[in-house]
């Protein structure tokens, strides 16, 4: 039953909505945390490019330096143009920085690690991803000088590594300096803190969708408990005993030897309860009604608020008179009301017992029957 109930209410219900608003958390934490990403890695790369122009001034500036030294006469272009190779060659900075210097046609003029290369054109090479990096360098340098990202190897190494070059043109002499700084250590930084953020995305994730499906489930139990019971007696209501009828009869078949009775039980004279103490008064002595006739029946049997002051009680038996202990009791527990009041609570009772193959709404017909003839007999007491 609780599984028709819930099945019923999964149509129309909540857990598709949880999973589409916790979805939507997701994209939404997936969005932050593709931006963040992006943010970190732009700042990292930022600070590595004022790292890189920093470093190239320096070198520019001995450059022209000499330059100067050759304008002044105290050196020839040539003494001056030797005396910058050295210096720049021998000019290291960090694991792995360095100088290096082309000249407009993209010829190597001084490279400190990659000396087979000097004096020819370094036009034709490519890097691990395809990229002519020293065309990319002879364009940035015509252009007054920037930034080139390519992969190179790191000195005396054979493997290439993403590297951020910055390259300025020196005019005068026709030849641009460049220097960079690898940056697979910004990759690998990023890559770890974006594993670190999927870790909490996915933990935020697995709390967030246990809550759901803790608050959906909690839900459905609430719905399944309002769909199923009666919020003043806490017994079946009506709707719940039609939807178990199938079962109980299938049960009653299944036993053929037992009996299936539909106790009916009405508050003799409830109106006048009502009219003398009040509707809310009234609601206590139903509630009370209700926890006498919990008490009185046996697990197994089914106690349903039927309309106002109506109720039934379904059981299968033994025997006939198992019915009739179960309906003396609940009226015997009625009885003992301390209603504080000048009434006395009583209840009528009729019992039917279900023939083979007779319709269960049959048996409610004439349990109700049984039920008039005890009001009609001046009711406080049992027909059957
Ligand atoms: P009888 O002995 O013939 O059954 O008389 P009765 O007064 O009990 O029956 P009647 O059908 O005339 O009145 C039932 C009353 O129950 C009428 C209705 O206002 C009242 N009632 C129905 N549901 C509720 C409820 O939930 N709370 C309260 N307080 N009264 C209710
Ligand atoms: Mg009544
Ligand atoms: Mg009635």
């Amino acid at each position: 039953m609780l599984n028709k109930t819930n099945e019923t209410l999964n149509t129309f219900s909540i857990k598709p909505k949880l999973i589409i608003l916790t979805s939507i958390s997701m994209i939404g934490m997936a969005i932050i945390f593709v931006l963040f990403l992006n943010s970190i890695t732009k700042s990292l790369y930022a600070e590595r490019e004022m790292h890189i122009e920093k470093l190239l001034d320096t070198g520019y500036n001995i450059l022209d330096h000499f330059y100067t030294l050759q304008q002044e006469n105290k050196l020839t272009q040539e003494e001056a143009q030797a005396l910058v190779v050295n210096t720049l060659k021998s000019a290291k900075y960090g694991p792995n920085g360095y100088f290096w210097i082309i000249d407009t046609k993209g010829v190597i003029i001084m490279h400190p690690y990659a000396q087979e290369i000097v004096g020819k054109s370094a036009l034709s090479i490519k890097d691990s991803n395809g990229g002519y990096m020293f065309v990319d360098f002879v364009e940035k340098a015509k252009a007054g000088g920037g930034f080139v990202e390519y992969y190179w190897p790191k000195p005396n190494s054979d493997i290439s590594y993403k590297k951020i070059s910055n390259i300025s043109l020196f005019n005068q002499w026709g030849w641009s300096i460049g220097t960079g700084i690898y940056v697979d250590d910004i990759e690998k930084d990023i890559e770890s803190i974006a594993y670190k953020i999927i870790s909490i995305i996915t933990i935020i994730f697995i709390i967030i969708s246990l809550i759901s499906i803790y608050m959906s489930n909690k839900f459905l139990r609430q719905m399944s408990d309002l769909a199923m019971y009666d919020p003043l007696t806490s017994l079946y209501n009506r709707r719940y005993m039609y939807q178990e009828t199938s079962a109980l009869v299938s049960n009653h078949d299944r036993y053929g030897e037992k009996y299936l009775a539909v106790i009916f039980l009405d508050i003799d004279l409830f109106k006048n309860i009502n009219d003398t103490y009040g509707h809310s008064y009234g609601d206590k002595v139903i509630s009370f009604v209700g926890e006498s006739i919990l008490k009185s029946i046996r697990a197994g049997d089914i106690a349903i608020r039927y309309g106002g002051e109506e109720f039934l009680v379904i059981m299968l038996c033994n025997n006939k008179d198992e019915a009739l202990d179960v309906a003396t009791r609940i009226r015997d527990n009625v009885s003992q009301m301390d209603t504080d009041k000048d009434i006395s609570l009583t209840l009528s009772a009729g019992i039917a017992f279900r023939d083979t193959d007779e319709k269960f709404e049959k048996v409610i017909e004439r349990a109700d029957s049984k039920l008039y003839k005890a009001k009609e007999a001046g009711r406080d007491c049992i027909k059957y």
